[in-house]
């Protein structure tokens, strides 16, 4: 069988030689007809039209199984889309639009074992990683199912990316893949809760440009335990010395999440202790407001205390974006993936 979804090129080649007797010719178009034109034609293609033969034994060992796309949610240009998995199991992904392009929000865990004490995700509990090629999946069904122009993939879906790293980044070498999908890793972006091994590993891989984004939440460990357990094993002072030392491309800046919620983080003090930890990582700050999550008690807060809050940030130097939560009902938004 090739799931050719999960299948880095040379790994393909090498297919194609072993078991065919071809090479990266064959193995090329077969990536070009497969990520570029959704695989449907494949045997019409130049490449195969004049060899059945190839073709036939070839077809029968092909498997393209991104999984099915069983719903799709809108709301104002953002389609949520639920998959549904070889093993019944479901993910969700979110195709934002942006000004010039749109964006993929995907999937990297069924569920999630890292407990954020805002996150639907987390309340479903831990239930498998996902393959690369269930990874790429969701990449192929937004782009040739439902006929999205995906430019930039953000891996803050379901799941802590890290948490799943071999499929994580096979994903990404087959995304980044000229001669497929064709997405460049200055255009991806991996989101961590801040699994400090996962980002030193992501260090030693030599991938400068692709961006790597951190859920902050708290600026002192105990409001950042309290939110999210990963801190209690990884505390601030740990996570900061690991992007310390990360390679940064000139001019590369760290994302930072942080997610807004009234009477829990958004007094000044921790907009003063927040921009201590940041000083003096390159960063660009992204300040959401808590989305409801049923389940949680935790209240959003006003768009004033947002303003304040940033506007605290600003003043001491952090470059900060407010990011309007868009999704909100369609259960899209940042941290309610999971209400399958
Ligand atoms: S916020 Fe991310 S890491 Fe935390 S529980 Fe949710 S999916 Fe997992």
């Amino acid at each position: 069988m090739i799931d050719i979804l999960g299948l880095p090129l040379d790994k393909l080649v090498k297919i194609m030689q072993v078991e065919y007797g071809k090479g990266p010719f064959h193995a090329q178009a077969l990536y070009r007809e497969v990520f570029k034109n959704g695989g449907t034609d494949i045997d019409h293609s130049p490449e195969f039209k004049g060899s059945p033969r190839l073709w036939s034994d070839l077809g029968k060992a092909l498997c393209i199984l991104p999984g099915r796309v069983e719903k799709t949610i809108e709301e104002g240009g953002l389609v949520k889309f639920i998959t549904r998995l070889a093993d019944g199991l479901a993910i969700e992904s979110v195709v934002i639009p942006m000004t010039r392009h749109n964006t993929l929000c995907v999937s990297s865990q069924v569920g999630c074992k890292m407990g954020c004490k805002f996150c639907q995700t987390a309340r479903m509990g831990f239930k498998r990683n996902l393959s690369a090629s269930e990874i790429v999946g969701q990449v192929f069904n937004a782009r040739h199912i439902l006929g999205h122009d995906i430019k930039n993939i953000v891996f803050m879906g379901m799941g802590e990316p890290f948490d799943n790293f071999e499929a994580l980044m096979t994903a990404v070498e087959v995304l980044s893949s000229q001669k497929g999908c064709d997405i460049a890793l200055r255009h991806m972006t991996i989101s961590t809760c801040g699994v400090v091994p996962g980002i030193e590993r992501l260090a030693q891989m030599n991938l400068p440009n692709i961006r790597l984004a951190v859920s902050i939440n708290g600026p002192d460990d105990a409001t950042r335990s309290a939110l999210m357990p990963v801190n209690r094993t990884w505390p601030l002072a740990a996570l900061k010395k690991s992007l310390e030392t990360y390679p940064l491309p000139p001019r590369g800046v760290f994302l930072f999440e942080y997610i807004l919620i009234k009477g829990v983080n958004d007094a000044m003090d921790h907009a003063r202790s927040l921009a201590r930890f940041i000083h003096p990582l390159p960063v660009r700050l992204n300040l959401i407001p808590y989305n409801p999550v049923a389940g949680f008690d935790h209240l959003s807060p006003s768009d004033e205390q947002m303003h304040e809050f940033a506007q605290q940030l600003t003043d001491k130097g952090v470059f900060v974006i407010k990011r309007w939560s868009r999704g909100r009902s369609v259960s899209a938004g940042c941290g309610q993936l999971g209400e399958i």
